[in-house]
């Protein structure tokens, strides 16, 4: 039986994909080119923002007919699952079945029953199970991998679904992150990405290895080059872990650290436990380690009691920090957040124009930021071939900005000395140096 899974939202989805992947290529089902092609049709679901909801369910729209026309298993997995229960099959009545976050390990059981046509299967339970941090078949040629450290969510920003979706935090054993590390590297993996809704308050609550110990116990794994984790919450980011930036030489030199907002009576009504100020100190002690770390964040607009002052002190942040991306949202109210509950929306317009606004801001800060590295020359880990071009490869610097230049396929998986010829919105262009020197960007 062939499959095809779709996935929409973030990193964490991806990587839910990949071990979902990995378990049915190793359960004894082939991949599919596409939907068309597959007899199991699996859509990996987000409900952080209204928008990614939307877009799901306009999604399922369009396969509606396929599934029915040709008899093809259909199962959605992740958030909305969670987030909808068994109401998921009421709204979309043609689903075969339904698997919450915390169950994607039993997506070969599910695919099973569906194809015995027995009822409905229903596995939004939000309970822990080991296996949901199984190692996934790595992809990107296998030059890098996520590793996920810990799951779920124990901040309840007042905005946010994730904690009523993926459940509390759970911290994985220490020990079989670096066995799962050790396997990747035999494997050819140069580069780990380690992945949690909150990686750095890793075994905040129990007495295995910090975060900060397990960086370092990473950093001395013999033949990983780089070592990067995603996504930070800025209120849990300790003096340890800044000193390791600059002090691990594997430790790449770049952090996404959300601020969300820049007003302090914004931050609160959003619950995130700090105040602007306190964000750019931790902004200022991460470069004072490490001068050439890269930031990037989140940030939302048009939060409920959003005003023009408060809206200028985001605009005031972003100007000061200069980051070098920022993801930004307009405000969406997601069901059974504490934000649900506060008056004060601000209108659509309004938020849609602040966003406007803030992107067309930092557009030029990035490209400034980008342009700053023409002339350098950059260490390079070649992760692919370029989608544009055949001559071309494509890789990432220690700060994780994209690289293209014109090289051959037997160059990926490699680390080479880039020389940055031009930047440019999103990306930077680059070639072979052609005297080397020893300046990294
Ligand atoms: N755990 C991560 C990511 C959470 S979701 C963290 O804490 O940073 C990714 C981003 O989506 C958030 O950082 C936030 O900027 C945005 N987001 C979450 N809920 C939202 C909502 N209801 N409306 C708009 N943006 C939202
Ligand atoms: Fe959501 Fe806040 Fe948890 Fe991030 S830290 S997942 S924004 S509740």
């Amino acid at each position: 039986m062939k499959f095809y899974i779709e996935t929409f939202g973030c990193q964490m989805n991806e990587h839910d994909s990949e071990k979902m992947d990995h378990l049915l290529q190793t359960g004894g089902f082939e991949l599919a080119k596409d939907t068309i092609d597959a007899d199991v049709i699996i859509v990996n679901t987000c409900c952080v923002r209204e928008k990614a909801e939307q877009k799901f369910y306009s999604y399922m729209g369009r396969l509606k007919d396929l599934k029915i026309k040709q008899g093809k298993i259909l199962g959605i997995t992740g958030c909305i699952a969670q987030l909808e229960k068994e109401g998921i099959k009421k709204r979309l009545p043609f689903i075969d079945f339904s698997l919450g976050p915390s169950s994607i390990h039993k997506i070969t059981e599910a695919i099973e029953h569906a194809v015995r046509k027995t009822d409905f299967l229903d596995f939004s339970e939000n309970g822990y199970h080991p296996s949901a941090f199984v190692t996934p078949e790595n992809k990107n040629n296998g030059v890098k991998a996520f590793v996920t450290i810990m799951k779920g969510c124990n901040n309840f920003c007042s905005y946010c679904v994730v904690p009523y979706v993926r459940g509390r935090e759970v911290s994985r054993e220490s020990s079989d992150i670096l066995n799962e590390i050790k396997g990747l590297v035999k494997k050819g993996i140069k580069e780990v990405i380690l992945l949690g809704q909150n990686v750095n308050s890793y075994n905040k609550a129990n007495n295995d290895m910090s975060f900060p110990e397990l960086l370092e116990t990473i950093n001395g794994i013999d033949r990983i080059e780089r070592i990067r984790f995603v996504t930070s919450h800025p209120k849990d980011l300790s003096i340890k872990l800044i000193h390791c930036f600059g002090r691990l030489d594997k430790l790449c030199e770049q952090i996404h650290l959300p601020f969300q907002a820049g007003s302090d009576r914004v931050l609160g009504l959003m619950n995130r436990g700090y105040t602007a100020d306190e964000y750019i100190d931790k902004i200022a002690q991460l470069r004072n380690c490490c001068d050439d770390i890269a930031i990037t964040t989140d940030c939302i607009v048009g939060f409920p009691g959003e005003d023009k002052e408060a809206f200028d002190k985001t605009m005031e942040l972003i100007q000061h920090v200069k980051f070098d991306g920022i993801f930004s949202f307009a405000y969406s109210t997601r069901r059974h957040t504490a934000a649900s509950a506060l008056p004060e929306e601000v209108p659509k317009e309004v938020a849609l124009e602040r966003l406007r606004h803030l992107q067309e801001v930092q557009k030029a800060i990035t490209l400034k930021k980008n342009r700053s590295i023409e002339g350098k020359i950059v260490e390079v880990l070649v992760e692919g071939t370029s989608k544009n071009s055949e001559e071309e490869i494509t890789g990432r610097t220690r700060t994780n900005k994209i690289v293209n230049f014109k090289g051959k396929r037997d160059m990926v998986g490699r680390i080479t000395d880039v020389h940055i010829v031009k930047g440019c919105a999103n990306s930077l262009k680059g070639e072979k140096p052609k005297i080397k020197e020893a300046r990294y960007a």
